[in-house]
Order: structure tokens, then sequence, then C-alpha cells
């Protein structure tokens, strides 16, 4: 394609409310190097102006691996007996937090396997003291809940909550998620943003059967969400899970989602995932560079770390803990870029609150 040809291009999905699916295809599909370099520095100008140098920490603790379903891409899937399971009790979680708050980092991420065994109301405490005793942000991931539970824990404190729709293609969803179902998964997001929560959500980049037209609809999905965070990551096959032997998701379709997620949602929150980080590099300097402008250090601590094993091969698991840390600060300066230490909520324009 010609540079005036590709400018055009980018500059179409740039200005358009809810850009064609060809031209998102068409960049989708980009591979010359000089092409990609181009989208990439469009993605990373946006970036900069939407959401400026700083690059946001979020803190991950997985505290428990417990999971009642049987997504065919993950490891932490109930068919796998291979993985002893574990929850962390109040005490070491309230200590990993500690840590993690004298680290200077302002948001735990609270992630758990879809355990129906986790009592919400064990949560809510957990929330509650956490929001007493620290100056913290507190976003849930554990998956799909009743709307009731979703309340509790709003009520109870928390801020945010992350739940990746992985991929917005129903029968795709079908296709690898058994006994789920697509629509309670739009259903629970959209509770989500009604009790107020700031809510992320995200797909999978290669996942077996996904077409390059699954991914330009996943981007038109994230825009018309007006989500507050979005996590792209590629899949990387988990040999005890349904596809195990599958192809890794590649590297580069996944920082050209990113590129355009950026393009087109110019201000949401936007992870250079673990996963990103775990292939074979570390990819998540390339994510930084093309749009993204959020880190995950994991405060998860070392004996369970390994169990959290949602893929092969995952970065840092090895480390002790709080070392993640202290390594963003070399990443940030090497891109000329800093840690933003505050809370750094959404950049949505705060939505109003309803108390359904
Ligand atoms: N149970 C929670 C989150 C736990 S896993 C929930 O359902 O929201 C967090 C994320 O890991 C998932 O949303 C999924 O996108 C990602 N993941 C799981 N298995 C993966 C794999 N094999 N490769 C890449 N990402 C994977």
């Amino acid at each position: 394609m010609s540079m005036f040809k590709l400018k055009a291009l980018l500059d179409r999905i740039y200005e358009s409310e809810l850009p064609d699916l060809n031209d998102l295809e068409q960049a989708l599909s980009l591979k010359n190097q000089v092409e990609l370099d181009k989208l990439f520095s469009f993605a990373d100008s946006v970036r900069k102006e939407f959401c400026g140098d700083g690059i946001i920490l979020r803190g991950i603790i997985e505290f428990s691996n417990f999971c009642d379903k049987e997504c065919f891409y993950c490891g932490l899937n109930k068919n796998n007996r291979k993985l002893s399971r574990y929850r962390m009790n109040q005490e070491e979680l309230i200590k990993s937090v500690k840590y993690l708050a004298s680290c200077n980092v302002k948001t735990v991420v609270l992630q758990s396997g879809e355990d129906q065994a986790l009592d919400a109301l064990w949560l809510a405490d957990i929330i509650s003291q956490i929001k007493s005793r620290f100056d913290l942000v507190v976003t849930l991931s554990v998956g799909e809940r009743s709307m009731q539970d979703y309340r509790v824990w709003k009520e109870s404190g928390a801020d945010r909550y992350l739940l990746k729709i992985e991929t917005s293609d129903k029968d795709l969803y079908s296709s690898m998620h058994p006994q789920m179902d697509f629509n309670q998964r739009l259903d629970c997001l959209d509770a989500l943003g009604k009790l107020g929560y700031q809510v992320g959500t995200g797909n999978i980049i290669g996942l077996p059967g996904q077409s390059l037209k699954n991914i330009a609809k996943d981007i038109i999905f994230f825009k018309q969400g007006d989500f507050d965070m979005i996590g792209i990551g590629p899949f990387i096959p988990h040999g005890d899970s349904q596809f195990s032997g599958e192809k890794k998701g590649d590297a580069t379709l996944t920082l050209k989602t990113i590129a355009l997620t950026r393009i087109l949602t110019r201000n949401a929150h936007i992870p250079a995932t673990t996963a990103l980080g775990s292939l074979d590099k570390d990819y998540r300097l390339d994510g930084l560079k093309c749009g993204a402008n959020v880190l995950m250090p994991n405060f998860t601590p070392p004996p369970f770390r390994k169990l959290y094993q949602i893929y092969p091969g995952k970065r840092c698991v090895d480390e002790s803990v709080g070392v993640c840390n202290f390594c963003m600060d070399g990443v940030a300066k090497s891109l000329g870029r800093f840690i933003d230490y505050s809370k750094a909520h959404s950049f949505k324009q705060k939505k109003e609150i309803s108390h359904v």
C-alpha cells in the first residue's frame, strides 16, 4: 500500500464514529515493516495526546485458582486435575495487599478463576478491609456472578471490574466455552456498568478458528461499549487444556489490535498484558510503543504464583514478589516515559451512577 493510501486509511479509522469493517481488516493485515511502523507510531501519538506519557501500574494478586468453567484455552479449566488448587486466606491476602501498597502501587486487582464456592461476603469483607486500611483502588476480576454479588462488592468499596468478552463473536465464543452463555457475559458487563464500576473487557488474539474479521469486530465492540479498560493478549496454548497443541497467537497481530483499539477508543486504559510478555520474547515494550499505557506487576506470593497457570511460560513466575515492580521503572525510562504512581482512574467521562 502506498504511504498516501495508508495515511488515508488510518485517518478514516481515527475519524469515523464507527469504522468500516473492511478498513479495520485491511489495517489488521498490514505486513510490511514500514507500514507497521506507520500504524504503530500513529497509535503512539494518539496515546500521547489522550493519555499522556505516564505508565500506570495495576498490581495483581491471583488469590484463587479454583474454577468451575471449562474454557478450552485456559489451564485453570476444571478438567485439569493435574493442577493443585489453592485459595489464599484472608491473612495471606491482606499481607500481599500491604506489601503492594508499600510499593506505592495504588490499584490492587484481585483475580481468580470462576469459583462459585467463592463466598461473596468473604470477598466483600476483604474489600472493606482493604478500603479501610489502605489508600487503594480495588479492581475485581472473578468472572460472571449475580447482580446481587456485584452490588454487594460495589457497596463494600470495589471500584473497577475486569471481565473479558474473550471474543465478541457469539458462535466462536460458544465453540470454546461449554456450559457458558455469550449473552450472559454481555449482561454481566452491562450490569457492572450500571452499578457504577469502571469496566474493563478484552479479547484473546489467535484463538483457534478466529478470523481477522472476528478481531475487527472485537475492536468495534470495544469502541461501542465505551469501556474504561481493554486488555488484549495473545493466545498461549496450555498443555492441559482442550486447545493443547494449537498454534499460539501472533505477537504482531496482537500489537496491531492494540494499536487499532487505541486509535479508535482514544483514551481507554490499555495494558501491555502479561501474556504479551510471555511469548518468545517480552513484547510488552512493543505494546507500550503502539498504544498501551498500563503495566500489571504481579504481587501473587511465589508459592501460589506458579499455580495460577492460565497459560504456560508466564513471565516472572519464578521471581520473588515485588521484583516486577522494581523492573517497571527501567522499562519506563527506556521509553522516555515515567511510571505514574497515581490512582489513575478512567479517562472516560464519569458515568452517571445509577442505583439499581
Ligand atoms: N476467571 C476470570 C479471570 C481469570 S483469567 C474471568 O473469567 O474473568 C484472566 C484472563 O486470562 C482471561 O480473561 C483470558 O483472557 C486470559 N487467558 C486464559 N487462558 C489464556 C491462554 N491460554 N492464553 C492467553 N490468555 C489466556
